[in-house]
């Protein structure tokens, strides 16, 4: 079966076609940068060719556009790998949040409704799910969509863990609480370190990208995650502000911010964008801060600090570490981040080996051989766990 996977990151557009139950890629597609309109990057990779694609400042304004491009290069005669976009079977998305709706379904109307009416929770990811979803089922009318949600991992957070101190009439009434989210990607961290040592142990993972949240996982029950209610939580994100104290909005409003305002804020203008002024992209401001730029070396710094709050938190509640995983785009990429967390680590006897950091690729470990926690970069799959879901349904 030909299942094709949609990731519609906060700041990316990715596709894995695969062939199943094989687990063969047939193409992959990224659309870095989208939405900007001449600085999104275009990558295109086909089983059939070595050489891939690589297009710089498309002018990719919209999700739409972006799937358009990539089902274009799937039918290519060149890089085409499909004679006819019916060939494509099942189309899965990692799909965030769905009131009522936690684990793995066909995106039904009813779902869809589910997921329209949190918009207002999660905007920077339901809105261009919806509108992708939107998309395909336009043009593959026949075609089965399943939606692989981000909070199927978490269900297994304890009580005490996902409740907030609001009136306990707002859980019940609203079902407010923390849920969790990276499901797959966490779950997949999960499943690799349970393969290559037999179980996870006390694990930290920690999914570093243009969303970022740390996860709790315990012999592969993850058991608390950095996000709560919504994903505007947890350490700061690209453009969202994580973390914050809500008496912030009243005082904002007080002081002649409108709420349209504040909420452009908090999901556009915060996070790396906002703190540096530089960029929402790491290398960016790692960049300005190697030529002294103060601001980006504060945002780096302010970065770090709430990776190892998070780090701190679990360790006590794991009551112990194993592992510590480096994911996501950042994660897996920046040496400087990876080296500037696990150097506060070293009274917990973290200790990274220089050589491992710098001379491997893919999964990896990156600590010492004396190292009493075993640190590893892992490139998440996530798609891989959609591919699966959306084949298992
Ligand atoms: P998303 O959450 O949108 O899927 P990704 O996981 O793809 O995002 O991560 C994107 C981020 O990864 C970029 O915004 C960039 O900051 C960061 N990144 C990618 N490569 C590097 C690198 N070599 N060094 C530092 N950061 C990087």
């Amino acid at each position: 079966m030909n299942v094709l996977v949609c990731n519609a990151g906060s700041t990316s557009l990715k596709f894995k076609l695969y062939n199943m139950p094989e687990e063969r890629i047939l193409a992959e597609g990224k659309i870095e940068c989208i939405g900007s309109f001449d600085n999104a990057i275009f990558h295109y990779f086909c089983s059939n060719r070595k050489e891939k694609v690589l297009l710089y400042k498309q002018d990719i304004a919209t999700y739409s556009q972006g799937i358009l491009l990539f089902l274009d290069y799937l039918l290519d005669k060149d890089f085409g790998v499909l004679k006819d976009i019916t060939q494509i079977e099942r189309i899965g998305f990692k799909t965030v949040l769905a009131k009522g709706y936690y684990g793995v379904h066909e995106l039904t109307p009813e779902v869809l409704a589910a997921m329209e009416e949190c918009i207002v929770i999660a905007p920077a990811h339901n809105k261009p799910y919806l509108e992708a979803i939107n998309h395909f089922q336009m043009i593959l009318p026949d075609v089965m969509l399943v939606g692989v949600f981000e909070t199927a991992f978490h269900t297994t957070i304890p009580m005490e863990r996902r409740l907030y101190g609001i009136p306990y009439e707002w859980y019940k009434e609203y079902g407010i609480q923390r849920f969790g989210y990276h499901g797959a990607s966490h779950s997949y961290i999960s499943s690799v370190i349970s393969e290559k040592e037999g179980n996870t142990g006390k694990l930290i993972s920690c999914h570093l990208g243009g969303s970022g949240s740390l996860c709790a996982i315990d012999n592969g029950i993850s058991v608390d995650n950095s996000f709560g209610f919504s994903l505007q939580t947890g350490i700061i994100h690209a453009n969202r502000i994580g973390d914050t104290d809500p008496y912030l909005f009243p005082f904002l409003l007080s002081q002649g911010k409108s709420m349209d305002e504040i909420m452009e804020g908090m999901d556009k203008r915060g996070g790396l964008f906002g703190l540096s002024g530089i960029s929402n992209d790491l290398r960016d401001i790692e960049l300005a801060a190697a030529q002294g730029d103060i601001r980006a070396k504060l945002t780096l710094d302010v970065y770090c600090h709430q990776i190892l709050q998070y780090i701190g938190a679990y360790f006590i509640e794991l009551g112990g570490l194993n592992h510590i995983v480096f994911t996501g785009g950042i994660g897996e990429n920046s040496v400087l981040l990876r080296d500037a967390i696990c150097n506060k680590l070293s009274h917990i006897g973290v200790e990274l080996d220089e050589e491992n950091e710098i001379s491997q690729k893919g999964d990896r470990i990156i600590s010492s051989a004396q190292s009493k926690v075993k640190v590893w970069v892992i490139p998440t799959n996530e798609e891989l766990v959609v591919a699966r879901e959306t084949c298992s349904i």
